[in-house]
């Protein structure tokens, strides 16, 4: 087995017993990456000398101790490309960022930073964050590393192509409507979008400020578990970031299964799903039941209604979170032009791919006189009735199990020429963050040689039970240790 194969417990495992390097590991993953990134196409930058820097800070840190500060010293890891890092590009994929180097770390980069992590670069995505392939990138396309022809899924596709490839342990990504969920289930990776408020978006390039969340990618539950730990937690400069106590997530793993209620909304087995996802997917409800769940059918009316609504409300936000972009304070700025009107239209004409500029003229309508009412207010209240649908459920069950997406990663350039067809790929995802609760998806088979995921949800600031589920299902199953061959 080669080092970059090691999952992150087991290399700090090795770390810890003085077996291997920092050094050594991040060697390692800097070749897997000169290796593969031609074909994958993962990251956006990479920085190979900060990573040797910190590789070689964190052996000194290392050295003659028996407990590493944190399980996540010396593990070189990946950021995507919407979080601030201090020094280095933060491009959100975007030409309108495509030179800008944030002044300042987000809160998550802090804590990575702190813990002795090492960064080996930034991870592409859909031009800030909208899309669910990696294809609205406006510098290239991430690619699956199970398959050359297909998506790795999106927005988070460099993060999760990264991990899922050898590039990096483990990587950040960010979930506004299932953005870290939908390419762990494409590339047979762990993905998690915590609480709404449970990690701080300090220092995040927003998207749509009421629903992002900064999530983790991840070979597998104890992995997940152990770089959650280190991001979660309370911070004064995220105004919702809420204070609650931080639960050790690791010792959380052992629970087992045996007495839990799990309610299965039918709603998620949509129209149009593929029928061999969904064979795979009863599988894994049935595995969860032989280990001792209680698993019921149960009643989400509202469900269906998600997607309308998430594709008003993120827009509408989108909208005015975009509008700083105006070629004045920071970003690209046209040159060219005439006037002040005329260098607003050239640099967000010039800036902007056309993704982003169809969400920004959808928020606008949405939010503008008139159809405020009609669109955006509706829409908040049927957000409402989801979010009520959960707290219903959650009455009866602990955690709801459904699928992550209807189908496995599709091919490249399937869906780029028509918008509403890549928005159907969230339907099983955007009502997590609507709702504003925790979801994890995991590994649960195959299809055609192309990974499935099983997708948990949990009430607010239920992360380690979700992850005390998802360890028990992986501890019964193979599926988290299959590597794709590039
Ligand atoms: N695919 C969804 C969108 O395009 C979700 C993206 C995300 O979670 N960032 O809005």
């Amino acid at each position: 087995m080669e080092l970059f194969e090691l999952t992150l417990h087991e290399a700090s495992d090795l770390l810890r017993q003085h077996l291997i390097s920092s050094t050594e590991l991040t060697k390692a993953v800097l070749g897997r990456i000169e290796a593969v990134e031609a074909k994958v196409k993962a990251f956006v930058t990479l920085t190979p000398e900060l990573a040797l820097e910190q590789a070689h800070q964190a052996d000194a840190l290392l050295a003659g101790r028996a407990e590493p500060p944190s399980p996540l010293t010396g593990i070189p890891m990946a950021l995507k490309d919407i979080i601030c890092t201090k020094g280095i590009r933060t491009t959100c994929a975007s030409r309108m960022l495509e030179n800008f180097i944030p002044p300042y770390d987000a809160i998550v980069v802090e804590r990575l930073r702190a813990a002795g992590a090492v960064f080996v670069g930034k991870t592409n995505m859909d031009e800030f964050a909208m899309g669910s392939s990696t294809e609205n990138s406006a510098f290239y396309p991430t690619v699956n590393p199970w398959a050359a022809d297909r998506v790795p899924g999106g927005s988070s596709g460099g993060s999760a192509a990264s991990v899922s490839s050898g590039g990096a342990f483990y990587a950040l990504g960010t979930d506004t409507g299932g953005s870290v969920r939908l390419p762990a289930s494409f590339c047979g990776l762990v993905g998690l979008k915590p609480t709404y408020g449970r990690v701080s978006r300090y220092g995040l390039v927003a998207f749509a400020s009421s629903l992002d969340q900064v999530g983790v990618l991840a070979k597998d539950v104890t992995d997940c578990a152990l770089a959650l730990q280190v991001i979660a937690g309370y911070d004064p400069n995220d105004s919702t970031s809420v204070d609650t106590p931080v639960p050790d997530y690791h010792r959380g793993l052992q629970g087992g299964l045996r007495g839990l209620r799990l309610g299965v909304p039918k709603e998620y087995f949509v129209e149009g799903m593929q029928p061999e996802v969904a064979a795979v997917l009863r599988q894994a409800l049935d595995k969860l039941s032989e280990l001792g769940a209680e698993l019921r059918e149960v009643n989400m009316p509202h469900t269906g209604y998600s997607l309308p609504a998430y594709y008003l409300i993120a827009p509408a936000e989108a909208s005015a979170n975009l509008a700083r972009y105006d070629g004045v304070k920071y970003g690209y700025s046209d040159q060219k032009a005439e006037d002040l009107w005329d260098a607003y239209a050239r640099t967000r004409g010039h800036g902007f791919g056309p993704e982003v500029k169809r969400r920004i003229m959808l928020g606008t309508y949405a939010l503008s006189a008139g159809y405020y009412d009609a669109y955006y207010l509706k829409a908040q209240k049927v957000r409402t009735l989801i979010k009520q649908d959960f707290d219903q459920a959650f009455k009866d069950f602990q955690a709801l199990v459904v699928p992550t997406s209807p189908t496995v990663a599709f091919r490249l350039g399937d869906k780029t020429g028509d918008p509403l067809a890549m928005y159907l790929s969230d339907v099983c995802t955007l009502t997590a963050n609507l709702a504003g609760i925790p979801a994890i998806s995991i590994p649960c088979g195959f299809v055609d040689g192309l990974p499935v995921g099983l997708q948990i949800l949990g009430p607010p600031f239920a992360e380690d039970l979700l992850l005390r589920v998802a360890y028990a299902y992986e501890q019964a199953t193979t599926w988290h240790r299959q590597r794709p061959r590039i």
